[in-house]
């Protein structure tokens, strides 16, 4: 069969999809908004397609105009990417639907995980360790009260739809979880259409560790090892690294916890299973993200297999290329997300023109981002511009070698994070490693000392 794959994303992952697309020999169609006609995803495909106004809504989520760009360009499958529709169950059923293949996978898996808390479960049924907390969703402020004070403070109050960061309080007395509760089933409910919250023991001082896996059709699975992504400004990751520095006793427990998570829900495609591990090394599994992650690059360094080819391979029916013993870890990769944000004002978004960008370079730099110069970061999107990930031999090359590439990655016109990060890897805490997912707080209060 001759294959051709809509994108339905834009930005970064975007084009790289299109890359992997064309080194398969797979023609490709962009989608965009009108915000994003000049935008460079546009131009690298084979065809485009405009598909409605700035607003997300109108566009990268509209399913109904993705599908329609899909049907009249002639294409054979869609490749979501990661964030708008890509953990979407009912877009995954309507593509199958309209007898086209998602490049992700089964519907029903995705309606499995994309409830936190049933994943919870999921995880309990398969024996992966999960923290204290609610058995499924808590009906009430009252009942939710009921299992904070079984478990004891400080308990997490998570959205059961939530993603990115969002939807997650942690709350110390029942005065504060009542609040809590109330204002984050609001947030929930306006940010994913989903009220619904449950509770979970709040980890100490943890590390956030995931792993990434694969699995095809054919039932073949292999991991491909883990990367610390502990770094994190409200629970969101900012730096990411593989491999972790973690005993290899407790890599491959979670090894095995996310190949059985894996199996458990009759995994296929690329896949991630989050993890935190506390500072006696007890590993509680949190989540599992149905689509290629943010930070994938990082696994493809130090194992060099190419994730999103191997993605749209799976999808398509072939089996995995190689078998768990061809997969090895070479060096270390580290990952910064640059983003259009001021770290100076509570990292605040900052779109705008770029008038200026140079990307550093040299061995064992990959820069994946869609800015050029004369590019306009709209105010509609996601605020990440660029990856900059390093592999080297140790982990003190790799972070002496971000040193030099950030000091290298000019981007003008709009504020950073760029400076702030070639700050993070000047940190003695950050360049021992094996930081908890505290420490960009800590870093920051001495960054704002040193700028008050
Ligand atoms: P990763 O684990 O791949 O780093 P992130 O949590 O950073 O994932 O999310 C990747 C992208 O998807 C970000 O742009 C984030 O804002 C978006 N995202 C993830 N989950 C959701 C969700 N449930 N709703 C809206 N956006 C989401
Ligand atoms: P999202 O779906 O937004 O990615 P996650 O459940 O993956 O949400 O959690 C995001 C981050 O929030 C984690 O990486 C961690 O830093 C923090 N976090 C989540 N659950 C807990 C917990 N029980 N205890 C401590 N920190 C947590
Ligand atoms: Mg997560």
């Amino acid at each position: 069969m001759k294959h051709k794959i809509l994108i339905a994303n834009r930005g970064e992952i975007a084009i790289r999809i299109i890359r992997a697309a064309k080194e398969l020999g797979i023609p490709t169609v962009a989608v965009f908004s009108t915000a994003d006609q000049h935008a460079l995803h546009v131009k690298f495909a084979d065809e485009a397609i405009c598909i409605g106004a700035s607003s997300s809504k109108d566009s990268y989520l509209n399913a109904t105009a993705i599908l329609s760009a899909a049907v009249a360009t002639g294409c054979t499958a869609i490749h979501p990417g990661y964030g708008f529709l890509s953990e979407n169950a009912d877009f995954a059923d309507m593509v199958e639907g309209a007898l086209m293949t998602f490049i992700g996978p089964k519907a029903q898996t995705l309606r499995l995980v994309g409830d936190k808390a049933q994943a919870r479960a999921i995880a309990k049924a398969h024996n992966v360790p999960i923290s204290k907390g609610s058995d499924g969703i808590v009906n009430d402020a009252q009942e939710g009260l009921k299992v904070a004070k079984a478990i004891g403070y400080p308990v997490m109050i998570k959205a059961r739809g939530g993603g990115g960061g969002r939807g997650i309080a942690v709350a110390l007395s029942d005065d504060a979880f009542l609040k809590a509760f109330e204002r984050t089933s609001l947030e929930a409910k306006a940010g994913f259409s989903d009220g619904a919250l449950y509770i979970e023991k709040f980890i100490e001082s943890p590390r956030h560790i995931e792993v990434q896996i694969l699995r095809d059709q054919h039932g073949n699975l292999v991991h491909l090892f883990e990367r610390d992504c502990s770094v994190q400004r409200r629970n969101q990751k900012m730096i990411e690294e593989s491999p972790s520095m973690l005993s290899d006793i407790v890599r491959r427990k979670l090894f095995q916890s996310a190949l059985k998570m894996a199996k458990g829900v009759d995994y296929v495609g690329a896949g991630t299973i989050e993890f935190l591990v506390d500072r006696q090394e007890n590993v509680y599994f949190i989540e599992m993200n149905a689509r290629i992650q943010v930070e994938h690059p990082v696994t493809e360094m130090i194992t060099g297999r190419d994730l999103v080819k191997e993605q749209i391979r799976i999808a398509l029916g072939h089996p995995l290329s190689f078998k768990q013993r061809d997969i090895r870890v070479q060096g270390v990769a580290i990952e910064c997300r640059i983003i259009a944000e001021d770290p100076r004002h509570m990292f605040r978004p900052s779109p705008g023109v770029i008038t200026n960008v140079v990307f550093p370079g040299g061995p064992g730099i990959r820069i994946d981002t869609h800015l050029y110069p004369t590019f306009e970061v709209s105010p509609h999107y996601d605020s990440l511009i660029a990856k900059l990930i390093v592999h080297a031999p140790t982990r003190l090359e790799a972070v002496k070698k971000m040193r030099v590439a950030l000091e290298q990655f000019v981007i003008e016109g709009i504020q950073t994070n760029i400076e702030y990060l070639y700050l993070v890897m000047h940190n003695p805490e950050y360049i021992k490693g094996a930081v908890d997912t505290g420490f960009l707080m800590r870093f920051h209060t001495l960054f704002e000392e040193a700028n008050a």
